[in-house]
């Protein structure tokens, strides 16, 4: 009786054993940090699905003709122009032309509460 006791207490450390398996957590962590290396050459950064999707969406907003900020209407610095977001994402805005707009850097640093010179 304490023979199949013990059996089953060694089955059961076997089982907690195999579920914490570090080999296969770090077979995982390697194929990621392959996959990462792979986007990192490419010039990539490593993006999820969601992200590449956002990405796409975001693509599609055209920047402004006259190539100017669309804040205080001056060509850019050597920063160029770039999009942000009218209605921060984290209080719902969207991704839509309607909330982006094209700043340039010094603008876009002051949206984002940054004071340059
Ligand atoms: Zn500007
Ligand atoms: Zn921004």
């Amino acid at each position: 009786m304490i023979k199949m006791l013990e059996n089953i207490f060694n089955l059961w450390l076997y089982t907690v054993d195999s579920l914490q398996c570090k080999g296969f957590g770090e077979l995982k962590k390697t194929q990621r940090s392959f996959n990462s290396t792979l986007r990192a050459n490419k010039g990539l950064k490593p993006v999820s699905k969601k992200q590449a999707k956002r990405n796409g969406e975001l693509a599609k907003i055209e920047p402004p003709i006259d190539g100017k900020c669309q804040n205080c209407h001056e060509l850019p610095d050597w920063r160029g122009l770039a999009k942000h977001h009218k209605t921060k994402r984290s209080q719902g805005g969207q991704d839509s032309p309607d909330n982006i707009i094209w700043l340039c850097g010094k603008c876009h640093s002051l949206f984002h509460g940054i004071k340059e010179c």
